[in-house]
C-alpha cells in the first residue's frame, strides 16, 4: 500500500495498546536483541497462564505475544512487565523494534558482538521524545557481519564489514553508507529522525522507508552520507541444533513449533537456561538461542526440537480459527496434523488463515493459504494430497 493512500490508524499492538482479537486481548512484548533472562520468561509464562491462554507466541520480530487476555488483564500484565524490567519505556514501548543477529558475539562467524551496540541504541531511541511517534511496524536490525539479517527489510539496519567497521542500509536496500562502529547508535537514531523529517516534508503517512518514494535516497541526503557500499545478504536459515561457541562451549538453537511456546516448554528452556548463563535470545525465525553449554536433555521431551533436519524447522502459520476472526481454518492444527507427514525441506512454509499472510517469513517460502473448502498452495488450490503437495513445494531433501 502507497503511503499517500494510507488512511488506516497503526494499530500495531503492544503491552499498553492492546489488540482486541476473536479470543480476547492480544499483547506484544518487545525484546530488543530477543534477549530474555530465564526469570523474565518465567514470569511471561506465569503471566500467559493466569490472565492470558497460557502458551507464548514468538513473532517474526523476535518478540513476545500473549493472547486472549481477559477484561482487566491488561492493566495487570503491564505491571507485572514493569516490574520485571520488560517495560523500560512507557512512551516508547512499540518502536522498540530493534533486531540483532541471534548468534552474534557467541559463535565464529559473529565478527563483531552487536549486542551492546543494539543496547545503546535502545537507550538513546527510547530518550527521543519525537521517536515515540514512529509507526509501530518501523524495525531496527543490527547485523554482525554474518548477513542473516538482510531478507528481514529492516528500515534501519547497520551490518558489521570485515574491515570492523559497518556499512548502514535503509529500506531493506543492499547498498548503504560506510560509518565507524562507534558511530552506530548515534546515526541509527539520526536515520529514524531523518525518516520522520523526510515524512513530514513529503505530507505522507507511510509505516516503511520503502513505502516513502525515494525514501532511502532522500534520508541519506539528510544524514550526508553517500551510498556507496555494496552487500551481500546469507540465507536467513538458522537450523535446530548445536553451535560451537568461540570460548569452546555449545550454544543451542531450539526450534518452537509454530512459534507456540506451552507453559511446560517455557518452563523447560527456562531451566536449560539456568544451567547455561541464564540467558535465552528469541531469534526472528521462532526459534530460541541457548548459550553457554546447553544440554538438550529436558528440551525434546517437552516437544522442542533441537535436530537440524527436523521438518519443523522453518514451518509457521499465522493465528488463525479460533483466534483470528478472519481466518478461514484452524491453520496451526492442519499444520500441526500435516508437518510431522513430511521429511524437512529446502524451503520454509508459511501456513495463513487468510490473504493477509500475517506473520510470514522474510524471503521466499511456500505459501498455504486457507481458502474455506481447502488451501491454496502458491496461489493454485490443491485439491487432494495436502502433505504430498507440500513435501514437493517444500524440495524435500
Ligand atoms: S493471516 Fe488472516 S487469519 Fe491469519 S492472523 Fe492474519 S488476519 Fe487472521
Amino acid at each position: 500500500m502507497t503511503s499517500s493512500a494510507r488512511t488506516q490508524p497503526d494499530r500495531c499492538p503492544g503491552v499498553l495498546a492492546v489488540h482486541q482479537a476473536a479470543d480476547g486481548g492480544l499483547a506484544r512484548v518487545r525484546l530488543p536483541g530477543g534477549l530474555l533472562s530465564a526469570e523474565q520468561l518465567r514470569l511471561l509464562a506465569a503471566a500467559s497462564i493466569e490472565l492470558g491462554d497460557g502458551n507464548l507466541e514468538l513473532t517474526s520480530r523476535g518478540n513476545i505475544q500473549i493472547r486472549a487476555l481477559r477484561p482487566g488483564a491488561p492493566q495487570q500484565l503491564s505491571d507485572r512487565l514493569y516490574a520485571a524490567g520488560l517495560l523500560p519505556s512507557i512512551s516508547h514501548e512499540r518502536v522498540r523494534n530493534i533486531l540483532a543477529s541471534p548468534l552474534s558475539g557467541i559463535d565464529h562467524h559473529s565478527q563483531y558482538d552487536v549486542l551492546p551496540l543494539a543496547a545503546e541504541f535502545d537507550r538513546l531511541l527510547c530518550r527521543r521524545p519525537e521517536l515515540a511517534g514512529l509507526p509501530g511496524r518501523f524495525l531496527f536490525a543490527l547485523d554482525d557481519g554474518r548477513g542473516d539479517l538482510g531478507a528481514v527489510g529492516a528500515d534501519v539496519a547497520v551490518r558489521v564489514l570485515p574491515t570492523q567497521t559497518a556499512v548502514l542500509l535503509l529500506g531493506g536496500e543492499s547498498r548503504g553508507a560506510e560509518i565507524t562502529l562507534d558511530e552506530v547508535p548515534a546515526v541509527m537514531v539520526a536515520a529514524a529522525e531523518a525518516f520522520l523529517a523526510e515524512r513530514a516534508a513529503q505530507g505522507s503517512e507511510a509505516w516503511r522507508i520503502a513505502e516513502l518514494p525515494d525514501g532511502a535516497v532522500q534520508i541519506y541526503k539528510r544524514l550526508g552520507l553517500l551510498q556507496a557500499t555494496a552487500v551481500e545478504h546469507a540465507s536467513t536459515e538458522l537450523l535446530a541444533g548445536p553451535y560451537e561457541q568461540t570460548d569452546g562451549r555449545t550454544a543451542l538453537v531450539v526450534t518452537v513449533p509454530l512459534g507456540s511456546l506451552s507453559p511446560a516448554q517455557a518452563a523447560a528452556l527456562a531451566d536449560v537456561a539456568d544451567r547455561g548463563d541464564g540467558q535465552l535470545r528469541v531469534t526472528p525465525w521462532r526459534s530460541v538461542v541457548l548459550g553457554g553449554q546447553a544440554s538438550v536433555r529436558d528440551l525434546e521431551p517437552a516437544g522442542l526440537v533441537v535436530e537440524p533436519g527436523s521438518s519443523w524447522n522453518g514451518v509457521t502459520a499465522c493465528a488463525g480459527k479460533p483466534g483470528c476472526a478472519k481466518a478461514l481454518a484452524d491453520v496451526r492444527a492442519d499444520a500441526r496434523e500435516v508437518t510431522p507427514r513430511i521429511p524437512a525441506g529446502r524451503r520454509p512454509v508459511h501456513w495463513s488463515g487468510c490473504e493477509r499472510r500475517c506473520g510470514r517469513p522474510a524471503g521466499g517460502f511456500v505459501d498455504l493459504v486457507a481458502a474455506g473448502n481447502g488451501y491454496a498452495l502458491d496461489g493454485v488450490p490443491v485439491a487432494a494430497g495436502l502433505a504430498e503437495a507440500v513435501a514437493a513445494a517444500r524440495g524435500v531433501q
